[in-house]
């Protein structure tokens, strides 16, 4: 398990070796592996998880951090509707501050893909209810439940045809 964040940015490959492009990856959101990137600090280690991808090739990313946002950080919702009408620029990401944080995750999630789609990645498993990762639900404008839709990185790698396992 990751104990510490080395850079402000993060953490493109786990296993990857040179130049193995054409291999398939696996992207797994890099809290559930471990790493303390969550808005407060902390990680979702997920052990079941990380053990059963023990073998695999693994692209570990977390795209709040790849759009230059910090650890710990303020934590935001999608307001209004969803991570695909977020990539629209229908929607805005707004802080508990009340500040936009829009760009920084549209900047996250596009570098995220690119990066799974430089490496051949056909599978994600991404953690749920983030406005980010989250796939299948996440939080209400407010934070106050749970709403039916999925984030803005689950959106773009929905619309690429990369399959989400979501956790
Ligand atoms: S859910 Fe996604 S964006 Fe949030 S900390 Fe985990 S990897 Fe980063």
């Amino acid at each position: 398990m990751f104990s510490s964040i080395s850079s402000s940015v993060i953490l493109e490959y786990k296993k990857l070796k040179n130049n193995q492009s054409k291999i398939s990856s696996i992207l797994v959101s890099a809290c559930l592996a471990g790493v303390k990137c969550r808005y407060d600090g902390a990680d979702s280690y997920n052990s079941q998880l990380m053990q059963e991808l023990k073998d695999s090739e693994l692209i570990i990313c977390c795209p709040e951090l790849l759009g230059g946002l910090s650890v710990p950080r303020t934590p935001c919702n999608i307001q209004g509707v969803l991570g695909n009408e977020v990539l629209l620029g229908n929607a805005k990401v707004i802080g508990v501050d009340n500040k936009d944080y829009t760009e920084c995750y549209i900047y996250g999630a596009k570098k995220a893909l690119e990066i799974a789609l430089k490496h051949n990645v056909q599978k994600a498993f991404l953690k749920q209810k983030s406005p980010s990762c989250g796939c299948g639900q996440i939080y209400s404008h407010d934070g106050t439940h749970l709403i039916n839709g999925d984030g803005i990185l689950a959106a773009l790698l929905k619309q690429n045809g990369i399959e989400i396992i979501s956790l």
